[in-house]
Formats: C-alpha cells, sequence, structure tokens
C-alpha cells in the first residue's frame, strides 16, 4: 500500500578528500522512506551508515545527486535553511546522548522549541509533559551527570520529540547502554513508531536491527539488501489506528509559526540566548573572572583618571568661586607673557576712575605689584608687596582682623602706611600686637595700621608674607613709575561677565585709542583650567584605552579557546535546529555580557578605591559623574561585541557534524 514518502535519495554520493584525491563513501545510494516506517540500517564499521545518517538528518550534503525532505529538494539548501528542516521534522537521538551538561533535563529538552521560537510557558509545560511520558517525571531538575545512561537517553528522546520529531534519527541508540536500559530505548522507539513517528535506527547490531520491520543493509558504502519483515504490521495502519489514543509524545509539532516570526519570538529567542549566554559564564566562574580582569582594570584606570580630574578642576573651580567674586582684571600687554607689556605704561590711575563710575562695577581697584624684602629689627624676610586702592579688600573679599584699612586721605596722600597679612604678622609679631607698630620695607617705613584675617584668595600666596600699601605710596616711594601693573573690577551681581568684558574694552580703547591692554576674568580662568584638565584627562585615558584593548584581546582570547571548548555543544545545538545566527548572537550575547560586567565591576571597583583614598588623603577629591559611568559601560560593551564577534562567526559557521564528533 502507498504511504505518504517522507525522504526520497536518489543516486546520492558522498565523497571526502583525502589529501589530493577524493575517496568515495557513499556509491549511488536509493533510498524512500515513507511516513510511519521504523528502518533500521545496518553494516559494519566504516561501511558509510554515519555519513548516510546526516545526509538523512540534513546535517550533511552529498557531494551529488538528490534528497527530498517532504517533496522540498536539499541540494541548494544554506546551512539556515537545513537547520529550518533539523528543526521542523527530525529529532536526533546519539549514542553518546548529547546533552548539554549545564542545563537540567527539562531545559535540554526545550532546546529545539527556544531555535523554533515557542512560548516559554508552551515549551516548559510540554517538557514536563514528555519527560513525564517516559517516566522522568521526578528527575525533570536534574542535570545529565545527576543521571543514569538510560535516563539520559530517555531525555534525549523527549528533545527528539520536542518540536513534533516526525522523523526519529537514532545513532546506535542503545551503544552505550546496558542490556535492560537498551531493551527500553528500543521499546520506547517502537511504541512512538507505532503512535506514527516514522524512526530510522543506525546500528551494527542484528538484534536491535531485528526491531524494526524495515532493514537495509550497508556495505562499502552501497546497499546490499533492503527487506520489510514480513510480520511487522503495516505502519499507516498501526498509524492510524493507534494515533487517537496516544499521548503527549504523538502530538503534531507545536510550533505556531506565524509566532514564530513575531518581534515577541526573536525577542524571546535573545531572552534565551541571553539565559544561555549567562549560564555559560555561571558554569565557568573561574575564566569568566580572569577574563573580565582586564575589562575591569581598564575601566577602573579611565573612570579613576577622569574622576580625578574632575575632582581636581571643581575644587580648583570652587575655589575661584570661594574669593565669592567674578572679577576681571586689566593687564597690560597682548596676552599673558607677552614681553612687550614691561614697555606698555598707559594703564594709570584716570582709566580707574572711568572704570568705577561704570554701572557693572560693583568696586575697582589698582594694583602695583613689587615683592621687596621686609625688616623689622633683626628680622627680616622676602615679601610681595600689593599696591592697591581701598576697594581691593572689597573685590577679592579679604576680611581686616584687627586695626583697619587705609583711608581715601592716606591714598592721596602717598602715606606711608601698610595691612599685613596673618602670615607677616605671625612671622615679625609672633607676640605683640602689630597694630601702630613700623616696618621697613625696601628704605621706607612703613607703619602698620590693621592685619587681614586669614583668607585662602589667591592674592595671598602660600606662606609668603604680603603687605598692602595705597597703590600711590609705592607708586612714588618704592617703584617710581606712574603706571599700574593692573586694575582689578568685581562685576556687580546680575550683570553678566561678557558684557561687563566688551564694556571694559570699549571704554579702554576710546582712552588709549587703541587695544594695548588685555582682560581676564574668573570666566576665562575657569575655562583655561577646564581646557586643561580635558587635555589631561584625554591623554590618560588615551592610555587607559590602550589597556582597554589589551583587555578586549583578552576576551577575544578566552573566547576562542571557549569556542574550541565548547564545540560539541554548539554541534548539539545546531543538530536540533539552532541557526548561525542564533549561535553568534549566543557568544556575542556572551563576550558583551563578560565585558559590560568588567565594565560595571571597573566602575564599582574604581568608586570603592576612590572613596578609600579619599577618605585617608582627604585633599584628593574624586568626582563621579554619569555621563563617564555610563560612557565606560557603554564602552565596555563596544569593546565586547568588537572582540567577540570574530569567536562568535567562527562559531556559527562551524561545520554540525565535525562539532558533533569533538569530544
Ligand atoms: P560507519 O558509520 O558505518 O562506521 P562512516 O559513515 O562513519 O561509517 O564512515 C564511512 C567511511 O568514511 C569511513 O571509511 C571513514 O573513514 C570515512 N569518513 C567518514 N567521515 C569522514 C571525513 N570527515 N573525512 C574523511 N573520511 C571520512
Amino acid at each position: 500500500m502507498p504511504h505518504e514518502v517522507l525522504l526520497e535519495l536518489k543516486d546520492v554520493r558522498r565523497s571526502y578528500n583525502s589529501g589530493a584525491s577524493a575517496v568515495e563513501v557513499l556509491h549511488g545510494i536509493n533510498l524512500t522512506v515513507r511516513r510511519g516506517e521504523m528502518v533500521a540500517i545496518i553494516g559494519p564499521s566504516g561501511s558509510g551508515k554515519s555519513t548516510l545518517m546526516n545526509i538523512i538528518g540534513c546535517l550533511d550534503n552529498p557531494s551529488s545527486g538528490s534528497y527530498r525532505v517532504m517533496g522540498q529538494d536539499t541540494l541548494n539548501m544554506q546551512p539556515d535553511e537545513l537547520a529550518a528542516l533539523r528543526r521542523d521534522f527530525f529529532g536526533f537521538i546519539f549514542q553518546r546522548y548529547h546533552l548539554l551538561g549545564h542545563l537540567c533535563a527539562r531545559e535540554n529538552v526545550q532546546v529545539p522549541a527556544v531555535y523554533a521560537g515557542v512560548r516559554k510557558s508552551k515549551r516548559d509545560g510540554r517538557a514536563k509533559e514528555l519527560l513525564g511520558s517516559l517516566g522522568l517525571a521526578e528527575r525533570v531538575e536534574y542535570r545529565p551527570a545527576q543521571l543514569s545512561g538510560g535516563q539520559q537517553q530517555r531525555v534525549s528522546i523527549a528533545r527528539a520529540l520536542m518540536n513534533g520529531g516526525q522523523i526519529i534519527l537514532a545513532d546506535e541508540p542503545t551503544g552505550a547502554l546496558d542490556t535492560k536500559s537498551g531493551q527500553d530505548v528500543m521499546r520506547t522507539l517502537q511504541e512512538l513508531n507505532a503512535q506514527g513517528h516514522t524512526i530510522i535506527i543506525v546500528t551494527h547490531d542484528p538484534r536491535i536491527a531485528a526491531c524494526a520491520h524495515r532493514v537495509i543493509s550497508i556495505e562499502d558504502g552501497t546497499i546490499k539488501s533492503d527487506t520489510i519483515s514480513a510480520d511487522v504490521p503495516d505502519p499507516l495502519a498501526r498509524a492510524e489506528s493507534e494515533t487517537a489514543g496516544a499521548g503527549v509524545l504523538a502530538e503534531r509539532p507545536v510550533i505556531n509559526n506565524q509566532w514564530a516570526r513575531s518581534w515577541s519570538s526573536h525577542l524571546d529567542r535573545f531572552k534565551e540566548a541571553f539565559v544561555m549566554a549567562y549560564r555559560a559564564m555561571l558554569s565557568n566562574r573561574m575564566r569568566t573572572m580572569l577574563t573580565m580582569l582586564g575589562i575591569i582594570i581598564g575601566i577602573m584606570a579611565v573612570v579613576s583618571v577622569v574622576a580625578l580630574a574632575r575632582g581636581a578642576s571643581e575644587q580648583i573651580i570652587s575655589n575661584i568661586a570661594a574669593m565669592g567674586t567674578n572679577t576681571i582684571t586689566v593687564y597690560p600687554g597682548a596676552r599673558m607673557g607677552d614681553v612687550r607689556s614691561g614697555r606698555v605704561r598707559s594703564l594709570t590711575a584716570r582709566d580707574l576712575v572711568a572704570l568705577q563710575g561704570q554701572p557693572f562695577a560693583d568696586s575697582v581697584s589698582a594694583s602695583v605689584q613689587t615683592s621687596s624684602l621686609i625688616r623689622r629689627g633683626a628680622n627680616e624676610s622676602n615679601a610681595t608687596v600689593q599696591g592697591v586702592s581701598l576697594d581691593l579688600f572689597r573685590v577679592y573679599g579679604l576680611l581686616i582682623k584687627s586695626g583697619r584699612i587705609f583711608s581715601q586721605g592716606e591714598l592721596e596722600q602717598m602715606a606711608q602706611v601698610c595691612v599685613i597679612d596673618d602670615n607677616t604678622a605671625k612671622l615679625f609679631f609672633p607676640t605683640e600686637d602689630p597694630i601702630g607698630k613700623t616696618m621697613i620695607v625696601g628704605k621706607v617705613g612703613l607703619r602698620i595700621i590693621g592685619v587681614l584675617a586669614p583668607s585662602d584668595s589667591f592674592i595671598i600666596r602660600g606662606e609668603q608674607p604680603t603687605i598692602f600699601m595705597p597703590y600711590t605710596a609705592v607708586m612714588t616711594r618704592l617703584l617710581n613709575q606712574n603706571y599700574l601693573s593692573s586694575i582689578v573690577l568685581r562685576i556687580k551681581d546680575g550683570f553678566s561677565t561678557p558684557v561687563a568684558e566688551s564694556s571694559i574694552k570699549r571704554i579702554l580703547i576710546r582712552r588709549h585709542g587703541r587695544e594695548d591692554f588685555f582682560l581676564q576674568s574668573s570666566d576665562t580662568i575657569m575655562k583655561s583650567i577646564e581646557e586643561a584638565t580635558m587635555t589631561f584627562t584625554l591623554m590618560i585615558s588615551a592610555i587607559a584605552v590602550i589597556s582597554l584593548v589589551v583587555g578586549g584581546i583578552g576576551v577575544m582570547n578566552i573566547m576562542l579557546v571557549s569556542v574550541t571548548e565548547r564545540t560539541r555543544e554548539i554541534g548539539i545545538r545546531m543538530a536540533v535546529g539552532a541557526r548561525q545566527s542564533d549561535i553568534l548572537s549566543q557568544f556575542l550575547i556572551e563576550a558583551v555580557m563578560v565585558c559590560m560586567l568588567g565594565g560595571l565591576l571597573g566602575v564599582l571597583c574604581s568608586y570603592l578605591i576612590g572613596q578609600l583614598i579619599m577618605h585617608f588623603v582627604p585633599t584628593i577629591v574624586l568626582s563621579y559623574s554619569l555621563d563617564s559611568i555610563i560612557a565606560a559601560v557603554l564602552t565596555s560593551s563596544a569593546i565586547g561585541i568588537a572582540f567577540g564577534f570574530m569567536p562568535a562567526r567562527s562559531a556559527s559557521r562551524l561545520n554540525p557534524i565535525e562539532a558533533l564528533s569533538r569530544e
């Protein structure tokens, strides 16, 4: 009675290249398998059984001839199309079970359905049902290592049935089992056949072959005999009579093709690839950790350097802000360091007066600066002498601790008075009150009228004594010059620095007839600090990036090792229908996860070390910005993609048969 033809091989040949010549292993096989048959392919070792089986299971292509699966010619099919056939029609049972060691029975059974795009809830339910009906209800959460050989083979039968298993290909299914377990497995296969599954068994054992109703004997790559034993009932009749009562084993594919092509299915497969990558990482904790180390160190270095630079610049900027003032200083010359600025003598007290009247000026001070030896009795020291106007103390927010600042009258009279800073007071008057005492500055005697409170303003430089005199007195009595070194102006609240700057320029150009001065504001100082910090950060980051690249190469290395080590796993996944893209994404996700996690740990380590440093060395400030953390994690992920791609692609391009045969 003719039944539907499932598989049809016509003049199939397969040859392998051995050195320069090709050796033909299958010599023109003609074979037709119909639905519901149970076929045993028997022959001595080396006769070509496995080669034939691989072609039937779409794991391999014939060198010539044609092979049709349900009418579809497989000749010019791409690897992914062959994978689709394997997924949808075939179920494989291997001699050595080929289960994935890091997954439990339930998860192993589900693998083909993951690639077929079956919803998690559905495949989970079906996996449990299948395992239950094969007597493994109590073992669903066991890993292969916790199961006996017979139990493992039953798990692999359940896996073969997961997507429907219309055609079950069993390669020496009892080869690794004891007699009793072997008999159980054969009984299960017979039951499955009775429920309508088409079964093809490869064996060298005539007793196993005797369980099938059709025995094909193969020798030296050719079919020697093809006999249908009389006492096996008509497969289709059995199939029809028993399918009605058959349980979950006989169910047809659970694949919903519409859903399998949908976005949520893709997302689901991505999620699965993610879980698989995560599992693989967990099962190799030590190696994963070591792989991450390069990335952790690289990211830690970058994040710490950026935080350090940011901390330093924030500190400087906050120091400038702590001066409490927004100031603009007018200097003679074209720019800082201009060698000709000493010859520019146009900045005068009249400019000061002109600027004082401006609406944006809160206070304006002249400045004539020099350094000089100061003496009192036998005590002497070098000091900075600041010739200033009254307003200077307000411009820089300097406070008087005792005494007073000089008056307008004293300024106009070029009075020989001075205000000293805290350093000078401590140095020259450790025990007595300085007010009213005299000091010799250069050759001029000065009466001290005030002492400043300690301040971190930059106008008082570190430990160096600084004294403040009326600028008129410095100009005439100390320097004998009639021009100013600079004018400093504090901007009134509510006025912007650029507006004030352009007004000052306009006024002074009008007065001098040309631009023989330049302006420096706290804004420009901040900007140049920011620029310097940026340059510094970029430079160090470039060095750190090199360490990241080295880390990335480490990741690539380990991923290549991992692919080699897990070649058999890749083969199994491909046999049950994984696409090349599934394998690619699994390994790529693994690489990205390793790197991303490394990045996050790097950020965390940097933060913890930063906290420690700041605790023990309070002068160092590390400032972590969200931007730099996000950039670090993104960079590490990009490294994962860049360096994980090559190993992942080589994994996805493995030949499934070669991969499967790797131990
Ligand atoms: P069986 O399964 O019957 O033991 P195989 O199909 O495994 O036989 O092998 C048939 C012949 O093909 C053997 O002589 C084997 O050496 C050869 N063969 C199988 N695979 C390859 C291969 N990848 N490259 C070269 N020769 C191979």
